[in-house]
């Protein structure tokens, strides 16, 4: 099978290599859709912190089952499935106390452990998400990104009827955007710098761009600059101060990988971009 190894920053090389065969508990899937995390985009750039090379990238995919270990009941061959990346000991007190995403030895898959960038992937059964056969293969990539969503709204207080003020506009930012309109917001605002990310979060979230943003120009370098003239967009009058930042807040101090868990119920969360309904009003 073919393997994508990125043996230093920038250069990836296609290898063949045996294909893997699953053992006890074990999951083969033939990989389908791999999505492309901010965090592959550091490692391309040699600029990720906690990894090193060679690596298999691909943390974010779904796939179909080819095969099944001894003592595997959680999917058959031939369904759809994601899985979580995070490979962890179970044991440490993170683990014990369910933040597994925090684990003391924890490794992901795609940064320090291999990820998903080959025709056949291993996985395990505790890692294993279900798909269900409505969800398309693409959807089924947004699964753990979007579960950064669902993970980081679900900590906000109530967000009905309230303004929110959503920074960055990237996938996580995006995804952050749809959950928080979900969760009931009335109004959301949401900044980038990249207009080309502004239109892909208008095409998914607002039906319109409300207001017309100006195009990015370099930060001012001293006082004089900013004042003569500045191409922040004016807060809306009116506005509750809600932030909330799409990035993973760790309960550790020194936190070693910036990857969200999956919430418990999270296969539950699966169905969540393909069939909950937006109230057209909220934007
Ligand atoms: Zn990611
Ligand atoms: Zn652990």
């Amino acid at each position: 099978m073919r393997q994508a190894v990125m043996t230093q920053p920038g250069k990836i090389e296609f290898r063949q290599v045996p294909e893997p065969k699953p053992g006890p508990g074990e999951i083969l899937l033939r990989v389908k859709q791999i999505g492309v995390c901010g965090s592959d985009i550091h490692v391309n750039h040699g600029k990720h912190p906690f990894t090193s090379y060679p690596v298999v990238q691909g943390h974010e995919f779904s796939g179909l089952v080819e095969a099944v270990g001894e003592g595997v009941t959680a999917v058959q061959a031939g369904k759809k499935a994601t899985a979580r990346p995070q490979v962890v000991c179970g044991k440490c007190r993170p683990c014990r106390r369910g933040d597994y995403n925090i684990c003391d030895v924890l490794k992901v898959e795609g940064f320090q452990a291999p990820g998903c960038a080959q025709d056949f992937f291993i996985t395990t059964t505790d890692k294993i998400v279900p798909l269900p056969d409505s969800l398309t293969f693409e959807q089924g990539a947004l699964v753990e990104p979007t579960a950064v969503a669902v993970h980081s709204t679900g900590r906000a207080p109530d967000l009905k009827g309230k303004n929110v003020v959503v920074l960055g506009a990237g996938t996580i930012g995006n995804l952050v955007a749809q959950l928080v309109r979900c969760r009931g917001a009335k109004k959301i605002l949401i900044t980038d710098l990249s207009n080309f990310r502004l239109d892909v979060q208008s095409s998914a979230v607002f039906p319109k761009r409300q207001t017309p943003i100006p195009s990015p120009s370099p930060m001012p370098r001293n006082e004089s600059s900013a004042k003569k003239g500045s191409t922040s967009p004016s807060k809306p009058s009116g506005w509750k101060q809600l932030w909330m930042q799409p990035s993973i807040i760790s309960r550790r101090e020194a936190p070693s990988s910036s990857s969200a868990s999956l919430p418990k119920n999270h296969a539950s969360i699966c169905q969540s971009p393909a069939t909950v309904s937006l109230p057209s009003s909220a934007h």
